[in-house]
Order: structure tokens, then sequence, then C-alpha cells
């Protein structure tokens, strides 16, 4: 058994996902784990290689030159997740619209997904973790101790995701992001491997109704409740 704490949160983009798990995690003391944040590194990877839009299960030497030439860590320091690529601190660089999409192609690669599983399985043997992504109660950790499936109305994600872009100074339409919410939750919910659903132990939160203060009460009281 392991005896740490192993919160699995997974859901659509935008649900909030990453706010509230932070939130909680800061509040039980245990460390937060962006899984999206890993799969926009190798996006950011294949970006810079040349070939992000033309990767594919089936471009073999591509994956093998990815895979050999991107060394993807993860660090916390004082709580807050950085993510590096070779060594560089890219956690900025991996929120723009383009490695959103291209993080969601990627990830339907089943050799990525490989490549990344280890990582993810290592930090929850180590730590007390809430762990965000789509497949962590399914896939990466199927022993979590607390499952939450969060969710929200499309509409609603899209709204949270275009105000935070805009105070990041992006300029973006919310038709724009509404279509990309709706294209990477179809993406998402119909790769074949890992999909984006809920296993059969999470327990069903929605937010479109709950401010961020009553959804981050909600998933704390969830996980007290289970450990
Ligand atoms: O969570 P975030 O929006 O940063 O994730 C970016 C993309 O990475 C998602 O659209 C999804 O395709 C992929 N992802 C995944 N499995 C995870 C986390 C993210 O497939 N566990």
């Amino acid at each position: 058994m392991n005896k740490y704490i192993n919160v699995a949160i997974d859901g659509p983009a935008g649900a909030g996902k990453s706010t509230i798990a932070k939130a909680a995690a800061k509040e039980l003391g245990f460390i937060y784990v962006d899984t999206g944040a890993l799969y926009r590194t190798v996006a950011l990877s294949a970006q810079k290689m040349g070939f992000l839009d033309t990767l594919t299960s089936e471009s073999k030497q591509d994956l093998e030159k990815l895979f050999a030439s991107s060394k993807v860590e993860l660090r916390h320091i004082d709580g807050v997740q950085a993510v590096l690529l070779n060594g560089e601190d890219v956690s900025s660089l991996i929120r723009t619209p383009e490695i959103s999409m291209g993080a969601s192609n990627v990830s339907a690669i089943p050799a990525v997904r490989a490549f990344l599983l280890d990582l993810q399985r290592d930090i929850a043997k180590t730590n007390c973790v809430i762990m965000d992504g789509r497949d962590i109660a399914t896939v990466v950790l199927p022993n979590a101790d607390v499952k939450i499936f969060l969710f929200a109305s499309p509409e609603c994600r899209a709204e949270r995701r275009f105000k935070e872009l805009i105070e990041k100074g992006e300029s973006v339409m919310y038709e724009d992001v509404l279509a990309d919410v709706n294209q990477r939750d179809w993406q998402d919910s119909h790769r074949e491997i890992a999909p984006l659903k809920p296993s059969e132990e999470s327990i069903m939160l929605d937010t479109s109704e709950l401010n961020l203060q009553e959804s981050i009460d909600a998933v704390i009281n969830i996980i007290k409740e289970k450990i």
C-alpha cells in the first residue's frame, strides 16, 4: 500500500481543475501536479524541432528524435510547479493557444503517453499529491485514494479561459476560445488511448454554478471525507 495519499482530479479543459487543485493542495499540504504541463512541454519540444503540426503515431523517426532530445522534469519550489525542458524552465512558454492545441494532438499518440507515465507515477509514489489531468483516475493512478471528476458547461469553461487569456494580455476572441474548448473536448474524449472520461469510482463535481471558493471547498470536503 502506498503510504502517501494520492488524489486524482480529472476533467475537461477549463473546468477549473488547476486553480482548484492548487488551492486544495496548499490547504492540505500536498504537492500539486499539473500533468497537462507535461503534454504541453512535449508539444513545445516538437514545435522547437519543427514537426509539431505533422506528428502522428506513424512518425516513428520524429518520435524517436523527440524522446531522445526532450528531457522533461518537474520541480516543486514552495509548492509551485515548474516544468523544465532540457534544463530550461518553460512553465510560461507552454501557455499559448497553439501549444494548448498541440498538446491535445500529441497526447493522442500512445508513445507520448508512455513516455510521460513513469514521471507521473514516480511523483505520486513518493509524495502526497493532488494530480490533475484527463486519465489520472483511469490510467496513471488507478489506485488513487480519492478520485474526482470536475466539469462545467463548455460555455462556462470558455468564458473562464477567455478571461484568463485577456488578463495575460493575449488578444483572443471568445468564439475562438469556445471553438478550441469544444474541439479539445472532442479530441480528448474520442481518442483511442486514455480518453477523457470519469472512472467508475469518480465523484462527479459540476462547477458551472459554483464560484471559485465554493469549488475549492467542495473539493477539500470530498477529500477530507475520504481520507
Ligand atoms: O490540462 P491542460 O489543458 O493543460 O492539458 C493540455 C492537453 O494535454 C489536454 O487538452 C489533453 O489533450 C492533454 N492531457 C492529457 N492527459 C493528461 C493531461 C493533459 O491527455 N493527463
